[in-house]
């Protein structure tokens, strides 16, 4: 199936999943539109691309559902003169948005041959302004740290402290916290030396694992 077939199937989805829910910063919206979401579900799934749900990848891992995707990344509030840590890079797919909205996207993931894959399809795709490394993201990437953002795309059992000395003042962490089967995604803004949290949706993501694996 060539990239034009894909074309209809993402603007649609952009119109009936992502505005209809509120998703309006046209930055944002031209990013999803410009992502070709296809190229990060695995080939049996390629047909469900575009569909409004999470879809299984490699190690029981997902990509989640593009709404959270877009969810996540307009509570990030990125323009180009920002940088933001993901920890999560998964199938890569919220990796390439992210780097089309911001200055520079630091990448983090416990699974290797997940992160090879999205760095293989990121660089192939054009993706450059990424920066990646297998780890144990739960205590963050100091050495590039503060981040104006940090985006967690598993779900944790309690917001991890360093992760939130890992903000910029003003910096906004996103993350999902509950137990396995439901958390809550959280907005937390760092206002000079304190926190302020917000609470934005219920939410179903995978689990923030400790340690790494291959
Ligand atoms: N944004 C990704 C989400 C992938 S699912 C996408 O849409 O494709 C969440 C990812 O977080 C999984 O790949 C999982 O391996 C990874 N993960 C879980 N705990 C982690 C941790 N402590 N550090 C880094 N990555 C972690």
């Amino acid at each position: 199936m060539d990239r034009y077939h894909y074309e209809p199937l993402r603007k649609r989805m952009v119109d009936q999943q992502l505005k209809t829910r509120g998703i309006e910063n046209d930055n944002v919206i031209d990013a999803f539109l410009r992502v070709p979401r296809e190229l990060f579900v695995p080939l049996a799934y390629r047909d469900m691309a575009y569909e409004d749900m999470p879809c299984p990848i490699d190690k029981d891992q997902t990509i989640s559902q593009p709404y959270m995707v877009a969810l996540m990344t307009e509570l990030a509030v990125l323009d180009r003169s920002k940088t933001v840590l993901e920890i999560g890079t998964g199938s890569g797919y919220q990796t390439a948005i992210l780097s089309l909205l911001a200055k520079t996207v630091y990448s983090v993931e416990r699974i290797e041959s997940l992160l090879d894959k999205a760095k293989s399809i990121l660089d192939q795709e054009g993706y450059l302004n990424i920066c990646y490394a297998h780890k144990d993201g739960s205590t963050g990437w100091e050495e590039h740290a503060p981040y104006d953002a940090i985006l967690v795309t598993a779900g944790a059992e309690e917001i991890p402290e360093r992760l939130l000395k890992q903000l910029k003042p003003h910096g906004r962490l996103i993350i999902p916290v509950g137990n396995r089967s439901w958390q809550t995604l959280w907005l937390v803004m760092r206002i000079e030396e304190r926190y302020q949290r917000q609470a934005i949706c219920t939410c179903r993501f995978v689990p923030l694992l400790f340690g790494t694996e291959y």
